[in-house]
């Protein structure tokens, strides 16, 4: 498990206060609730959910390069959830170029890569890097999606799973976005979508400090729209763990029912997949048109 710094546990120096809204800098917010010290609002006017308290993007440092933090639970399991996220991209020719942001253990890029895709990928952790591979022998460069300098309309595809929620500027994010991918590519992304229900579930445990800014499926569009792009469509991700019905028993070791917990635990999130139920995480593709 990551370290995660309680907020009281920082010197002043490395956190910064937000006021206003990120997004449309209105100045009326209303916190949620607070989560290891780092209170989480939602702006009043636009929608758009943010820490108001974070780390200074600079000490970033402090949670990304422990090494413990990209964990690699199980390289089977990924590989097939790899293989089971690019299947979700429409048709494309054997040519296509292909990169994904953040390719952590690189089961997808390890899956396009085998069926011959012009596959390209970069991350921050070196840890993740050197994991991926050893575990499937692809090559992924360090650093953000701009230190990749790909060319203007470079791609016909380019995917994220769980980077959104982690950038500072999404603003200037999407602009890069836009500037690599050809007309007509497609983005295909997986992130949190704090909507409905899901804006009241599971309050407290949303990965502060690490993920600072929180969407739903208006604010997601409210960046993709103007950069011209179209949703095509939104999809509950197959691959969370939504619903969590005793999980946190069945990860508990002295728990008696543990293996039984389990069990119910991977039956109801099966169950919740067959019937293409709401979940708190979805695959979004856009098409830039
Ligand atoms: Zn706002």
């Amino acid at each position: 498990m990551p370290i995660l710094p309680h907020a009281d546990l920082l010197s002043k120096d490395k956190l910064e206060e937000v006021r206003d809204c990120p997004n449309c800098k209105g100045s009326n917010s209303e916190v949620l609730f607070t989560e290891k010290g780092y209170p989480t609002a939602e702006c009043k006017n636009c929608k758009f959910i943010f820490l108001k308290l974070r780390l200074k993007e600079e000490h970033l440092g402090l949670i990304y390069d422990n090494q413990s933090y990209h964990s690699v639970s199980n390289s089977n399991y990924n590989r097939l959830i790899g293989e089971k996220r690019l299947r979700l991209l429409p048709k494309m020719n054997k040519s296509a170029r292909l990169h994904e942001d953040g390719a952590g253990s690189g089961a997808f890029l390890f899956a396009a890569l085998s069926q011959n895709y012009n596959a390209s990928g970069n991350d921050y952790g070196q840890d993740s890097i050197d994991k991926a591979k050893q575990q499937f022998n692809v090559i992924i460069k360090k650093g953000s999606l701009a230190d990749s300098h790909l060319d203007d309309s470079e791609l016909d595809v380019l995917v994220s799973f769980n980077l959104l929620c982690h950038l500072y500027n999404p603003w200037e994010y999407f602009d890069e976005v836009q500037r690599v991918l050809k007309k007509g590519g497609y983005l295909l992304l997986r992130t949190g979508n704090r909507q409905g229900f899901f804006k009241k579930f599971h309050q407290g445990k949303w990965g502060a400090p690490e993920h600072i800014y929180h969407y739903n499926l208006k604010t997601i569009n409210d960046l993709l729209k103007p950069r011209g792009f179209k949703i095509q469509w939104v999809k509950p991700a197959f691959d969370s763990d939504f619903p969590y019905l005793f999980f946190n028993y069945s990860q508990n070791p002295n728990a008696y029912f543990r293996k039984a917990a389990g069990h119910i635990c991977s039956l109801s999130i099966r169950l919740w997949n067959v019937l293409g139920l709401p979940k708190d995480d979805v695959f979004i593709l856009a098409k830039r048109e």
